[in-house]
């Protein structure tokens, strides 16, 4: 695959405008490309995750010091350059779910000041930067009843943060406990071929 062409050509193009891969994938869902490595290899072909290679074949180039290359749509296998995206780690922007796993961050326009002032006739007027919002004492109080829901949704919001924290701390030592017996049962074999090889001498 040395251009961007071919590998369109190796994958399904969907309505949606997805290009699946229908070549082989990596052990995470990934293509597996062979194509210009222009980071690792001076631009030779090279066997590199399929959103790597298609961001090489586009801009022939390294891919920048500190910048991930992911794809941003819901299709792992998808190779659509539209679909794939270079941002560095850390500007903020992205953020980091899993091992090579990254979501981009939402961004949202700096917060703007905001008081609440109750009159003496029982209206509440809310000054949102140079907004201003007058609400008669009943729409306060429905307005109060659903910020009430809203902070049950932020203490979810927290929760659920932090069980996607420890999800990926439980991934990254499964992986890091699966090396290890992978490196003791290495060993354990050296071992075992050794004491054989003496009773044989
Ligand atoms: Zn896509």
């Amino acid at each position: 695959m040395r251009t961007l062409a071919e590998i369109k050509g190796r994958s399904v193009i969907t309505e949606d405008g997805h290009w699946l891969w229908r070549g082989s994938l990596r052990r995470d869902g990934r293509p597996n490309i062979y194509a210009p490595d222009y980071t690792h290899a001076n631009g030779a072909l090279r066997t590199q995750c399929g959103m790597r290679a298609v961001w090489h074949c586009v801009n022939q180039k390294a891919v920048p010091e500190g910048c991930r290359v992911f794809g941003d749509c819901d299709e792992p296998t998808c190779c659509n350059p539209a679909h794939i995206k270079c941002t560095s780690v850390d500007d903020g922007k992205l953020k980091r779910l899993l091992r090579g796993i990254y979501e981009l961050v939402e961004v949202f326009p700096p917060a703007r000041t905001i008081s609440k002032t109750v009159l003496s006739n029982g209206a509440v007027v809310y000054d949102i930067g140079d907004d201003v919002l007058t609400l008669s004492p009943q729409e306060a109080r429905v307005l109060a009843e659903l910020s009430m829901g809203a902070a049950g949704t932020a203490v979810l919001i927290q929760s659920t943060n932090q069980h996607l924290f420890l999800a990926t701390e439980l991934a990254a030592q499964v992986e890091k406990q699966g090396r290890e017996i992978k490196a003791l049962k290495a060993a354990l074999k050296l071992d075992d071929d050794d004491r054989q090889g003496s009773l044989i001498a």
